[in-house]
């Protein structure tokens, strides 16, 4: 058992940096042992289930959506996780008129990365992390069988991104670990803080289909967004990565994954 628990995790966290990532050296340069990867060369067919987890409609979509596009793309099954239908972002509409504006928008965006979109029915601006959402969120994502999860990373001025990194988080502990978890980022330095990437995937050639993807969220000033956060970040990503644009993950590791600094 333990040793196809091992196979499987190695097999994992190559797929996750199959999709063109680039685990980078300590120095943040790359190098002759740690190439571009490509998706096909380290999946071996098998179809994966990837479930990303966001606060809002809208944030999976602007933390990883090229990530979430070449998923769908390379034939793997990609579930948004919305844990609110975002319904207080607008004070002059009511709850109910919001969610379902917002719903809308994250089913458009959805059907251009080919994802599954799935609520879990907290509300925005007030969402928990106790006992019984914890176990709502763990079952929900457990219900989708994921190889990887990708969250929000909860250092985060948003208290609906904390609580959405946690609650991904317990899930992942309390499945014993079963699944790869990795943190996104979202409009860094105002909203995500500390970041450092431990993994970047080029998402030159899906860039528009991500931007399409942002876009379907009209509600949510999405041209002005874009230009101030996300087309600035993953420029930035990209540079760091030797590619034109890129998005940015922390892999959080297994205790006996960490345990591998050179020397030591
Ligand atoms: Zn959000």
């Amino acid at each position: 058992m333990d040793e196809n628990k091992s196979a499987r995790r190695n097999f994992i966290k190559l797929s996750a940096m199959g999709l063109g990532g680039v685990a980078v050296a300590p120095l943040g340069s790359r190098t002759k042992e740690t190439p571009i990867l490509n998706a096909s060369a380290n999946t071996a067919g098998k179809k994966l289930n990837i479930v990303c987890v966001g606060a809002h409609p809208g944030d999976p979509e602007f933390g990883c959506g090229g990530t979430m596009a070449k998923y769908s793309d390379a034939g793997h099954a990609v579930t948004f996780l919305y844990i609110t239908r975002g319904e207080a972002s607008d004070p002059s509409k009511t709850f109910a008129e919001m969610a379902a504006l917002r719903t809308k928008e994250a089913e458009v965006s959805c059907k251009v990365l080919n994802a599954k979109p799935v609520f879990a029915g907290q509300i925005d601006g007030n969402t928990e992390l106790n006992k019984q959402k914890s176990e709502e969120a763990t079952k929900l994502i457990s219900s989708e069988k994921p190889d990887i999860v990708f969250t929000q990373w909860p250092v985060d001025a948003h208290p609906d991104h904390q609580v959405t990194g946690l609650l991904a988080l317990t899930a992942w502990v309390k499945s014993g670990q079963q699944f790869d978890l990795y943190f996104y980022e979202v409009n860094t330095g105002v909203e995500t803080m500390a970041f450092t990437p431990t993994d970047f995937v080029d998402i030159t050639d899906v860039r528009d289909r991500k931007k399409a993807a942002m876009f379907a969220h009209k509600t949510q000033s999405p041209e002005e967004t874009y230009n101030s956060y996300f087309k600035p970040l993953e420029d930035f990503r990209g540079l760091q990565a030797s590619v034109k644009a890129a998005e940015a993950f922390i892999h959080f590791k297994a205790k006996a994954d960490r345990a591998s600094i050179i020397g030591l």
